[in-house]
């Protein structure tokens, strides 16, 4: 066993970590702290000016990061993002599959283009990332793909198409984990996050979030995006080196309510 003091449980220094969605939301306080505990972090994700805004927030920080322009909805992206990434810092350990998409449709009226839209995104982009990520990943790497805590209850908007991707990023987590733990040292967890102040929340109405959402909130509040980002650095650190297969719920206790 490794003997490690409480502050590099938590460090990745030398490592290099990839954050998909890192324009904006918690994308973007994924990279810095994932920056700000010693990886060089690759952002991705379609908005190549945002993206180069998060670059220089964590080079202004003092640490490194590299923009790669990627829909993560194309396997091809996914692998060339991968390759960007491992030409400019020589590895890729540590996987944050968080690029998401959210829609609210009424079943009986989503289209196919509709539902297969955000599915897309949420689930076959998180399966396109890591398998090209698990090619290059060496042993004692971390995949943490983010869920929500609408893969665990209901939220009162007609979201099948969010809520069934989200779900399925589940199962897909704990395969992958049964996959590549064994064979390539790889572990592999999800993050359910709770209802969070970011471009993806603003859209609700007051009316919504005061009379639906709020009651359920343990903590009577959004969370702040660095509230999870922390978690994401647990995942991949020391400290969380015995972790696999799991699903992290950071809710402000709304999923047990
Ligand atoms: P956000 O601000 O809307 O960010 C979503 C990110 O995903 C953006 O950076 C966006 O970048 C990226 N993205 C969307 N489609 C993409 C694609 N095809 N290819 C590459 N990147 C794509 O939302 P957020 O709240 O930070 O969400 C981050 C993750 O947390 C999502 O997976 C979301 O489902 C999950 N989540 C959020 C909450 C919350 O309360 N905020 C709750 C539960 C779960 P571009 O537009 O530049 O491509």
């Amino acid at each position: 066993m490794t003997d490690l003091g409480p502050e590099a449980l938590f460090r990745l220094d030398g490592r290099v970590a990839l954050v998909t969605g890192a324009s904006s939301g918690l994308g973007v306080a994924f990279a810095r702290a994932f920056a700000a505990a010693g990886a060089q972090v690759v952002v991705a994700a379609r908005r190549a000016a945002l993206l180069d805004e998060t670059v220089a927030a964590i080079e202004d920080a003092g640490g490194q990061a590299l923009a790669v322009k990627a829909d993560v909805s194309d396997p091809a992206q996914c692998r060339a993002a991968v390759g960007h990434a491992h030409d400019r810092f020589g590895r890729v350990d540590i996987l944050v599959n968080n690029a998401g998409v959210g829609t609210a449709v009424p079943a009986t009226r989503e289209t196919p283009q509709e539902f297969r839209a955000v599915v897309d995104v949420n689930l076959h982009g998180a399966f396109w990332m890591a398998q090209a990520c698990a090619e290059v990943m060496p042993p004692g790497g971390s995949i943490v793909n983010v869920a929500s805590v609408l893969a665990l209850t209901t939220a009162g908007l007609p979201q099948a198409a969010y809520t069934a991707s989200k779900a399925g990023l589940l199962g897909l987590t704990r395969d992958l984990a049964q996959q590549w733990g064994p064979r390539k040292g790889i572990r592999v967890n999800a993050i359910a996050p709770g209802f969070f102040e970011t471009e993806m929340t603003e859209q609700y109405s007051a009316d919504y979030v005061d009379t639906v959402i709020t009651p359920r909130l343990l903590l009577g509040r959004f969370g702040s995006p660095t509230e999870i980002a922390g978690v994401g650095v647990w995942l991949a650190s020391p400290a969380g080196g015995f972790v696999t297969g799991q699903t992290i719920v950071v809710d402000g206790g709304m999923s047990v309510t």
